[in-house]
């Protein structure tokens, strides 16, 4: 195919809404020409200032001459590529498309934006549904650098290979998808808003401690509910319904309940100056002093701790904060650390360690595949042990931690400070399946196998989707491996134990790689 030249090459766009005016603003940065179709005065109108406002800012006001904004969709008889952005209704889409087939030149690709109506079935409503692609760019378009290609049912290559070479020239890094629910972003990022939702409704903790914890152990750019207010909760709670209804109710999918209501009372966001948090956001008058968590000098005692790749990390960090680690039941430790999955072991090490250790040194057990209900249930003295996330201690500034069901008087404050002293901020929530981080994490990298083993794209392509996409600081997929298969998988298994639900079951392809040691994304293969 012939390198395509933007100074010969005139797009057509349809739709002069937030995604027809940002793909023609990129079209205008990038030297093509732009025929720009609404059949709305005032879009078109709003459309053109826009365009205006972001080119002189640019110093590039000439080429708003290369724009067209018409109200005939028979100029598109010229146009040497198509892109639809009208409103996502079917019934409209479908005729647009068989319009277009009619009015363009037949070699001339056809591309629609939809996020969640099916190319294929858009694609029907012409004679030629080969002509007939996606093109999924994210909000907003002119700035956002992924495109998800979209191959129908039908799509020829010859026409999939000009739209991948189109999302290229106007400067957008393009990712081939099958045509399924969702695509790969809207797809992949579900469990991120339903965990999130599933965990706040259950009450295991509130929206600040989620996102907090989502945030700095995870280095998620956004919280779920800090996003989600970004969002919109109404286009959340849309994307969320539409998934659900177009796999007829999968359970990964199920909407949740305190999304409803907010979109019910009109809480959408940061849009409505409500939603998770209220906005402008206000600053309470005296800021609760955020705790600096205070790393230690060298050679202030010893640490406990026995680790099978539950506590990644753990070492590192106790002994930078000027603990030595030992795994060895000697001197008294300061503290006692057991980032261990397999429940003999732990069944064994925790009544060893009460039997130890006196009653003031505190007991850490790592929580993501165990709840500490049932591993404090090994004890004589439940009360000791204090669950945590082991998982994602390593790189974040906060610790997870939870409390037994009858904690000891002061034991909080105590180790609060012995926390912050060992520089990590305490969070706490209650006892929930797989905490917070872990779930939510184990959640991505199941729907993300999902994903692979039904041929939707390839591993690879679905974290770099997922990093462009949602701006995720790792792929789902580099997540599994270095979490390990097997451990997210018994993170799901756990899930879907405690919670007897659908929903957590593991995808058959991170079974089958579990079973077959595949250990790095590239060898996550279908
Ligand atoms: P929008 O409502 O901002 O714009 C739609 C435009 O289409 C309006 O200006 C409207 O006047 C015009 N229109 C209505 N009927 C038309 C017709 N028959 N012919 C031509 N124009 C017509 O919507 P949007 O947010 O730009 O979304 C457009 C498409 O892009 C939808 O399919 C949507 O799912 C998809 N999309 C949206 C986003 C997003 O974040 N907004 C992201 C990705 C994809």
């Amino acid at each position: 195919m012939t390198e395509l030249d933007p100074a010969t090459t005139t797009l057509g766009i349809v739709g002069a809404g937030t995604m027809g005016s940002g793909i023609a603003l990129a079209a205008l940065y990038h030297g093509f020409s732009v025929r720009l179709y609404d059949v709305v005065e005032d879009a078109r109108q709003n459309a053109s200032t826009y365009l205006q406002n972001h080119l002189d800012r640019k110093g590039l006001g000439d080429r708003l001459d290369r724009v067209a904004l018409i109200d005939d969709l028979d100029r598109f008889s010229e146009v040497d590529f198509v892109i639809e952005a009208a409103p996502e209704d079917l019934g409209i889409k479908q005729e647009l498309f068989a319009r277009l087939d009619a009015l363009c030149r037949p070699t001339i690709p056809l591309a629609t934006n939809t996020s969640t109506l099916s190319v294929t079935v858009i694609a029907a409503a012409t004679s030629n549904p080969g002509r007939v692609g996606g093109m999924h760019f994210f909000n907003p378009a002119a700035v956002l650098p992924l495109v998800e290609v979209i191959e129908g049912a039908d799509t020829e290559a010859e026409v999939l290979a000009s739209l991948v070479s189109l999302a290229s020239a106007l400067g957008k890094t393009p990712v081939v998808v099958r045509d399924t629910p969702g695509f790969i972003v809207n797809r992949v990022a579900r469990p991120f808003y339903g965990e999130a939702l599933r965990l706040l409704g259950e009450g295991a903790a509130d929206v600040e401690t989620i996102d907090r914890l989502v945030e700095g152990g995870g280095r998620f750019r956004m919280g779920p509910f800090r996003l989600m207010d970004l969002i919109g909760i109404d286009i959340n709670l849309a994307a969320m319904q539409s998934m659900y209804e177009q796999t007829f109710g999968e359970p990964r999918y199920r909407p949740h309940w305190i999304q409803a209501r907010m979109v019910q009372q009109s809480a959408l966001g940061r849009k409505t100056g409500r939603g998770f948090y209220t906005y402008p956001e206000t600053q309470p008058e005296k800021p609760a002093p955020e705790p600096e968590p205070k790393p230690r000098q060298a050679g202030r005692g010893n640490a406990f701790i026995v680790e099978d790749g539950w506590g990644p990390g753990i070492r590192d960090w106790l002994s930078g904060a000027g603990l030595t680690c030992t795994d060895q039941l000697g001197e008294r430790p300061e503290i006692a650390v057991v980032a261990v999955g397999e429940a003999e072991q732990v069944r064994q090490l925790l009544p060893a360690l009460e039997a130890e250790l006196e009653a003031d040194v505190p007991i850490l057990c790592q929580a993501a595949n165990r709840s500490i209900a049932e591993s404090s249930g090994w004890m004589h003295s439940p009360e000791r042990l204090i669950g945590f996330d082991g998982l994602f201690v390593a790189d974040g500034a906060m610790i997870h931690l939870v409390a037994p069901p009858r904690m000891a008087q002061g034991a909080r404050e105590r180790l609060d400070t012995m926390m912050l002293n060992l520089g990590r901020v305490p969070l706490w929530t209650k006892d929930s399946p797989a905490l917070v981080l872990p779930r939510i994490v184990a959640m991505l990298a199941n729907e993300a196998a999902f994903a692979v083993g039904e041929g939707v794209a390839d591993a690879r392509t679905i974290d770099r989707a997922m990093r462009l996409g949602v701006s995720y600081p790792l792929g789902p997929l580099e997540w599994m491996a270095k979490l390990g298969v097997e451990r997210v998988l018994h993170i799901l298994e756990h899930l879907q134990r405690e919670y007897g639900e659908e929903r957590y079951r593991p995808a058959p392809m991170l079974r089958r790689w579990a079973r077959t040691g595949a250990s790095s994304v590239d060898g996550f293969i279908a």
